[in-house]
């Protein structure tokens, strides 16, 4: 989502709490306040895509090897298997970012 990489750009970290969003800044001193400003009304004027966007979970983008294969049939952070592909074409590992909601689920698959 182009919102949030150029948040991040700027030293932006974006999360979901609850169904509320968090910027964070990470970087020190202040943020640039003419940059980010436009930036944080678009995130509140687009708050329900971003929140789907984030409950979708980031994760890498499907290419030709399916997640399981490219992860050696587990994810690197739990270690479990189970993976499912949301409708934002993007394979999620199901422990770490289970879906919010099945309408999100494209496909489910397994190592
Ligand atoms: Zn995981």
């Amino acid at each position: 989502m182009k919102l949030l990489n150029e948040l991040k750009a700027l030293g932006y970290n974006v999360i979901l709490e609850g169904d509320r969003i968090r910027a964070t800044y990470t970087l020190s001193g202040n943020p640039p306040a003419d940059r980010v400003k436009p930036l944080l009304d678009e995130l509140r004027n687009h708050k329900d895509d971003v929140i789907s966007h984030l409950k979708a979970g980031v994760a890498e983008p499907v290419n030709e090897k399916p997640y399981w294969q490219k992860l050696d049939g587990s994810c690197r952070i739990c270690r479990t298997t189970g993976a499912w592909l949301s409708i934002h074409n993007v394979l999620v590992c199901l422990t770490c970012h289970p879906p919010a909601h099945e309408k999100l689920v494209a496909r489910w698959g397994h190592a």
